[in-house]
């Protein structure tokens, strides 16, 4: 009996005596643990947390120092040192490819005039001597004279060099006349979207025709690209970024994308919109759509107009700077339904880009021709920026979803007004009030037309104020969001618009561990120190991706 007693008495001994060396048997690994925190999650923002455990890119606890460190212990600990920590922060609608694309093109956003324009070309041109000038940005409302240029200087300037310079809003484009050439347009398109003077074109292109000098420009090659993607994913996550949207793309850009993502050259989470065309749907538009942890694909993207800075914006009544001009309409209703039919059918998203109240009330007609009482499609109405009067009530009677930008309202309120009178002005950028119809919205950028940064779009929802504190008493307050409402609009509810509500956007068990650490409380701090906040980290599946030097 003894001989037995023994190694029993043994078995016992042993993991107490390991105990006493270390507590980590007790507690569960986690691969990181972020102590002494501020944790904001919209879910839970009254309650008292900073403390949150994550395991293989997911959170798996959530709470107090004392009761996360009691449970789980982890090699790698973050002390936040008080800091606040969010949801990853998302751009509900943004075009990722295109940002990174114009990385490599003549940054034209700060020029305040067209003589800055062509200062800031001369100084490309010496760094990239040979081939096109390709430029984004600019925008004749920050110039003396707020008109369109046209290219007879630039014809003067670089003689036979094709240049395509791009609008702020991406909806106008100016061309030389050898860009012209070697796009091949040579007749004025569909009404409005040629410039004319006497008869020849001025150099200014809207919508399809501007789409159509833009392809005309020389592709990156494949290796040129990935660096470019690999420097848009920093410059993301450097501003506090971990998901994305990407609007409009082919197939070849989604393959690419889901490559890189796959051997981790792009650490965001990416909501893709397919471009409508045929290659696009034979290939994706399956019954369930493509979905991994990082891409998401089920949205089809619209145009319905152009935008109200180049007065392409579809509207009911003339603009009132412009009695002539009621803007364009891009797609037919006739057309616009068909996408709608096909998206239907098989399950995917209807997002439509659509400012003009015109355009809008398009949209939301044609949509609820398919949309049926009880169903949860989503489709989105991106931007609605002018709405009428009787319109608003059709977003809640069909669960239509507004998608807005709120830095858009704080870039365009200085000449809207100008554009669309003080009665329509009363119905545009109106944020609060959409929100109230649907109930939720997600926020965004429209990156690169706007800053990457979500701060920016956090303090222009709340304050609506440009990134100079102006107009002091903010414009129309009464459709400014409230804080947590804004904090909605960049996490759970862009994650909702998406349909990843519950993979993310929240800080919830079972979660992708998601995270942006910021240095200042915007939930709670003065209005001005919202946009002085410093990213400290952000995390993507659990893994630093950035962190502040
Ligand atoms: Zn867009």
């Amino acid at each position: 009996m003894k001989n037995t007693r023994k190694p029993l008495l043994f078995l016992l001994i042993i993991p107490l005596i390991m105990g006493l060396e270390s507590c980590h048997d007790l507690k569960k690994k986690a691969d990181l643990i972020i102590y002494n925190a501020k944790i904001y999650s919209p879910d839970s923002l009254a309650k008292e947390i900073n403390c949150i455990a994550v395991s293989s890119g997911k959170i798996i606890g959530i709470g107090t120092d004392s009761e996360i460190r009691s449970r789980y212990w982890s090699p790698e600990n973050i002390n936040a040192s008080g800091a606040c920590l969010y949801p990853g922060f998302t751009d509900a609608h943004s075009h990722f490819t295109g940002f990174a694309l114009g990385l490599r093109y003549a940054d034209l956003t700060q020029a305040h005039s067209f003589d800055e324009v062509l200062e800031i070309l001369k100084g490309y041109r010496k760094t990239h001597p040979e081939g096109w000038i390709v430029g984004r940005g600019w925008d004749q409302n920050n110039w003396p004279q707020k008109v369109f240029p046209d290219n007879k200087l630039l014809n003067k300037l670089f003689p036979d060099v094709p240049i395509v310079l791009t609008r702020v809003d991406g909806h106008a484009v100016l061309a030389s006349d050898a860009a012209i050439k070697a796009s091949g347009i040579t007749f004025p398109g569909k009404a409005g979207e040629a410039k004319l003077q006497n008869g020849t074109f001025t150099g200014i292109f809207l919508e399809s025709l501007a789409d159509k000098l833009r392809n005309t420009i020389p592709q990156p090659s494949a290796e040129e690209l990935t660096n470019l993607l690999e420097t848009a994913t920093k410059l993301c996550h450097q501003a506090g970024l971990t998901s994305v949207t990407d609007a409009g793309l082919n197939k070849t850009e989604v393959l690419m994308l889901d490559s890189l993502q796959k051997v981790g050259k792009i650490t965001l989470r990416i909501d893709a919109w397919l471009n409508p065309n045929e290659e696009n749907f034979e290939y994706f538009m399956k019954d369930s759509a493509y979905h991994t942890p990082f891409l998401k694909l089920g949205a089809i993207k619209m145009y319905a107009d152009g935008a109200l800075g180049s007065r392409g914006a579809c509207l009911l009544k003339p603009y009132l700077d412009d009695p002539q001009n009621k803007g364009i309409l891009t797609i037919s209703p006739d057309e616009l339904s068909a996408v709608c039919k096909r998206a239907y059918d098989h399950g995917f998203q209807m997002v439509t880009h659509a400012i003009g109240d015109s355009a809008i009330r398009m949209v939301l007609h044609t949509y609820s021709k398919f949309l049926k009482p009880g169903d949860d499609r989503r489709w989105r109405i991106e931007h609605a920026q002018v709405v009428n009067e009787d319109d608003f009530e059709l977003f809640a009677k069909f669960h239509i979803v507004p998608s807005i930008q709120a830095t858009h309202a704080t870039s365009d309120m200085d000449w809207a007004r100008q554009r669309i009178g003080y009665e329509r002005l009363t119905n545009a950028y109106a944020y609060n009030r959409l929100l109230k119809q649907n109930g939720w919205l997600p926020n965004g950028t429209d990156f690169p037309i706007e800053d990457i940064s979500p701060l920016k779009t956090f303090y222009a929802s709340v304050a609506r104020k440009n990134a100079f504190g102006e107009p002091e008493e903010g414009f129309m307050m009464e459709n400014a969001l409230s804080r947590s409402d804004a904090l909605k609009s960049i996490t759970i509810w862009a994650a909702k618009a998406a349909f990843c509500e519950k993979e993310r956007g929240s800080l919830e068990i079972g979660k992708a561990a998601d995270f942006t650490i910021l240095n200042t409380d915007i939930m709670k701090s003065t209005e001005n120190k919202i946009l002085m906040s410093k990213v400290l980290y952000t995390i993507v599946d659990g893994k630093t991706v950035y962190k502040a030097k």
